[in-house]
């Protein structure tokens, strides 16, 4: 059984969550299962360093930025892995000291995301982590903030991507998923 096989298999779909008709994807048996999550990690770290920046370049990941909630539970251990900072982006209010910020969409209004100022420095390069992109509009707001700070975003990683919602051509750069939902 291939990698992306084994952790589709572990993936577990609740109806009507958080409301009604919603499928929520949970990640979560994935964490819980020592093998599972490790396979995961080797795998996003394979990815990068084999084809987002293969051996052959001189290029290098300065900072892997992880979006709130569960993009802080992938994106640290992927920044350690590879020698990279991780910078974390939050919902507004929750980040001390000088931050940048930028508006999303929801499903009913609008949201902000914020930044430290000192999180990216220009010229950085940086990949972007999440667990699921929908919409896609969180993953855009936080290019956003990586762009403001004169970074580039080099990808954005997730497990699993929603590809009827057509999420990937709001970004500035390239989706890598390891599952995608159709
Ligand atoms: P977007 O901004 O792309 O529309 O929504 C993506 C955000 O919603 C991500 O932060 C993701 O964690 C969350 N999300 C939306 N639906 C699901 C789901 O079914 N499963 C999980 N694990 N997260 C979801």
């Amino acid at each position: 059984m291939s990698d992306v096989q084994y952790l589709r298999g572990l993936l577990e779909e609740h109806p009507d969550f958080p409301k009604k008709g919603i499928v929520f994807l949970d990640i979560f048996p994935i964490l819980r299962n020592p093998v599972a999550f490790e396979t995961l990690i080797t795998h996003f770290v394979h990815h990068l360093t084999s084809y987002t920046i293969p051996k052959s370049s001189s290029k290098k990941v300065d900072a892997i930025v992880g979006l709130d909630a569960r993009g802080f539970l992938l994106g640290p251990i992927i920044a350690l892995r590879l020698g990279a900072a991780f910078v974390p982006v939050r919902k507004k209010g929750k980040l001390p000291g000088q931050c940048v910020s930028a508006t999303y969409e929801k499903e009913y209004g609008e949201d902000v995301f914020e930044m430290q100022a000192e999180g990216i420095k220009p010229g950085q390069t940086v990949v972007v982590v999440d667990d699921l992109m929908a919409t896609g509009g969180s993953a855009k707001a936080a290019g956003e903030l990586v762009a403001k700070q004169g970074g580039k975003t080099l990808e954005y990683l997730f497990i699993i991507e929603l590809t009827f919602l057509k999420g990937a051509q709001k970004l500035d750069a390239p989706v890598y998923s390891i599952i995608q939902s159709d």
